[in-house]
């Protein structure tokens, strides 16, 4: 069953077009890796899909099960069980992270026509998260990700997905200079919330993440489009080959 259907998608960026025509589909339990040269649009297409304002689409659709996301405002997709973690996550000084949480899951608690839960309900599945991401229980009183490390962001991030039980979990690695405690916190958080149905996408730039979190496909974005797809061996060509050798396949085909 396709959970993310994207057909076509051109989008821009302040006049500049950098999605030409992607074309991606991630089936319900699968775990997709997208890869790619800087600049190709791997970002892009993470905030296109999460409705991110200044992003444009142009044409083409992206459907989440039913719905078209396209058409909804960046919460209801949230609410239609997309989840987004941010390379750089935002700072929200004076709202503490377990009210930004609860807030959170009991608007995706109200989507479905569930009751928000009670706070002490709620607070005791905060405090499960963090004991799972290895964060203390005191980080729910911080402000969102006030004064947060890279490697605490990173584990605030997983436990947001922990929390929010997402049907499609985007995970954008690219740039965020992760050290290998921080890679295993993503790639254990990912793996925990694997049960044949919840899918994920993870763009990376580290062939190492994935030796962790083994992904069913790997995708090369590359100048806007997915250019290659294959298995998770292809992550390993890349890695040891780059991706001039694809871009002169491609120049070849054409
Ligand atoms: P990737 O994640 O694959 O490295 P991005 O999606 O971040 O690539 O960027 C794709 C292209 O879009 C780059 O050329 C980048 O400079 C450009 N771009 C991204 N965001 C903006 C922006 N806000 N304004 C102008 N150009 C942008
Ligand atoms: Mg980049
Ligand atoms: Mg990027």
């Amino acid at each position: 069953n396709a959970l993310l259907s994207v057909t076509d998608l051109h989008a821009s960026v302040e006049e500049k077009t950098i999605l030409k025509g992607l074309n991606l589909t991630v089936n319900e339990g699968e775990v997709h890796a997208i890869m790619g040269p800087n600049g190709a649009g791997k970002s892009t297409l993470g905030y296109v899909l999460s409705g991110r304002e200044g992003y444009e689409v142009n044409s083409g659709s992206a459907k989440l099960g039913e719905a078209d996301l396209l058409d909804l405002d960046p919460e209801e997709r949230a609410r239609e069980g997309l989840f987004l973690a941010f390379q750089y996550p935002v700072e929200i000084p004076g709202v503490s992270n377990l009210e930004f949480l609860k807030a959170a899951v009991d608007a995706q608690r109200e989507a479905r026509g569930e009751e928000p839960l009670s706070s002490k309900d709620f607070l005791k599945q905060a405090r499960e998260a963090c004991k799972q991401v290895n964060l203390p229980a005191d980080f729910l009183k911080r402000g969102v990700n006030e004064g947060f490390s890279g490697g605490e962001k990173k584990r605030n991030e997983i436990m947001q997905m922990l929390l929010l039980q997402p049907k499609l979990c985007i995970l954008d690695e690219s740039d965020s200079g992760l050290d290998i405690d921080a890679l295993q916190v993503v790639a254990e958080g990912v793996n925990s919330q694997r049960d044949g149905k919840r899918s994920f996408v993870v763009v990376t730039h580290y062939q190492r993440l994935l030796d962790f979190i083994k992904p069913d496909f790997v995708h090369v974005l590359a100048d806007g489009q997915i250019v290659k797809s294959g298995d998770a061996s292809l992550a390993l060509e890349l890695e040891a080959q780059g991706y001039a050798w694809l871009q002169e396949q491609r120049a070849r085909d054409a």
